[in-house]
């Protein structure tokens, strides 16, 4: 039995069977996989939770099919705007930064951020200048096009609707939004969540993904979580959190935590989406209450998992 463990999500939404060729699936869960694997490594190797989240979730920002980095949407001028965040149990330093354009990996800035500034959260303009003083790497415009965002954002463009990456347009599904928790051999948990957010946002419009305690968040104490789904709802229920309370607060485990957020609480507010969570025991929870959800496994028994729908 090893005493590590990693779990990982590529967004949660409405994803149905039948409009995911076995082509596209077959390429959605081989990014799954690479990640794991990729973020696994790191913790075999003795790495930090910390590392082992951040390589996973950079190996999704790299997938131009995952909502993050490269792949991240369009917003409402035709421009990107990223956030992500990371942060690690062992002391609760975290990182996030919003809004960012140009930045080939935004969860490489939250750990700059959180491992070389004073600061938790950094936006936009100002962000994208630490980072260059930090030396994260920058990409043109050119870098972040995929056609498949394109067409998306050309759907609803010049209108004031925005949608979630996974939200349903004209009978196609998407889905967006990478997220990893990890444990290692330490005992330490940390939790890393990137994003495009929403295609065709405006007024610097930011999700739950970056904001610690609501889409991210970890504390070695009790778990490490990384949200994905409507941003909007995930923020008003302080979702990341509200796990770790139930379990410090009221001793509940992992498992009953997070039943009662995903599918009691964010459900009465209308909030779809999912989570992936990891205790310091190394008890890993993937619930979700939209119709699928990519995610990634290893648990402590080394047994690994990769799966879309329930
Ligand atoms: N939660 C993200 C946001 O609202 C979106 C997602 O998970 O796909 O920005």
């Amino acid at each position: 039995m090893e005493k590590i463990a990693i779990a990982l999500h590529g967004g949660a939404g409405t994803i149905a069977p039948h409009l995911l060729t076995p082509a596209l699936e077959k390429a959605y869960l081989a990014g799954l996989e690479a990640a794991l694997d990729a973020g696994y490594q790191v913790l075999k190797q003795n790495g930090s939770a910390t590392e082992a989240v951040a390589m996973a979730v950079v190996t999704l920002e790299d997938n131009p099919l995952f909502n993050a980095g490269k792949g991240a949407v369009f917003n409402h001028i035709g421009g990107h705007e990223m956030d992500a965040a990371i942060m690690q149990g062992i002391d609760l330093k975290a990182g996030a930064a919003c809004g960012v354009p140009s930045i080939k990996n935004p969860v490489l800035l939250a750990k700059a951020i959180m491992e070389k500034s004073e600061h938790v959260m950094m936006a936009s303009q100002g962000a994208l200048e630490f980072a260059k003083q930090n030396g994260i790497a920058i990409e043109d415009d050119a870098y972040f096009y995929t056609e498949q965002r394109y067409q998306q954002w050309q759907d609803i463009k010049g209108s004031d609707s925005f949608q979630l990456d996974h939200t349903e347009q004209k009978g196609e599904k998407k889905f967006g939004t990478v997220g990893a928790v990890a444990l290692d051999y330490h005992g330490n948990l940390a939790a890393a969540t990137s994003t495009g957010g929403m295609t065709n946002k405006k007024y610097g419009r930011i999700g739950d993904s970056p904001v610690i305690g609501a889409g991210t968040y970890a504390n070695n104490a009790t778990c490490a979580i990384s949200c994905t789904g409507h941003g909007e709802l995930f923020l008003r229920s302080v979702v990341a959190y509200d796990i770790s309370c139930l379990m410090a607060y009221k001793n509940m485990t992992l498992k009953a935590a997070c039943d009662l957020v995903v599918y009691d609480k964010l459900v009465k507010i209308g909030g779809e989406g999912g989570l992936v969570a990891l205790d310091h025991l190394g008890n890993i929870e993937m619930p979700f209450n939209s119709e699928g959800m990519y995610r990634a496994k290893i648990s402590l028994d080394g047994v690994k998992e990769v799966k879309i729908y329930k």
